[in-house]
């Protein structure tokens, strides 16, 4: 019996068994980690950066409200270290209940 759940690893969701986690990713912020990485799991590299975003953002959503950041993402095994710009934007949802 298989099981899609979120990996406690990853935190991705996948079938359970046989999921297999996601590469891990160093992501280097200057600005808010200094000389030290966050890892995280992705399946590429801009997904990766598109994640540290996220994490980075939640409570405070500075990117949210206009923050630009600059951060590098490099396979955690080595390799081509490349840098990507984090944006966001928020859209507003409006609702309409009639009332009866
Ligand atoms: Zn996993």
């Amino acid at each position: 019996m298989s099981d899609f759940k979120k990996c406690c690893i990853c935190k991705n969701y996948s079938w359970f068994p046989g999921h297999k986690c996601f590469p891990r990713w160093k992501v280097f912020h200057k600005e808010y980690l200094g000389e030290d990485y966050d890892t995280i799991y992705a399946i590429d590299y801009k997904e990766a950066a598109r994640e540290y975003g996220k994490l980075y953002d939640s409570g405070d959503y500075y990117i949210l409200n206009g923050e630009e950041i600059t951060i590098q993402v490099e396979p955690i095994t080595g390799g081509e270290r490349k840098t990507f710009i984090i944006t966001g934007e928020t859209e507003p949802i409006y609702y309409a209940t009639e009332k009866k």
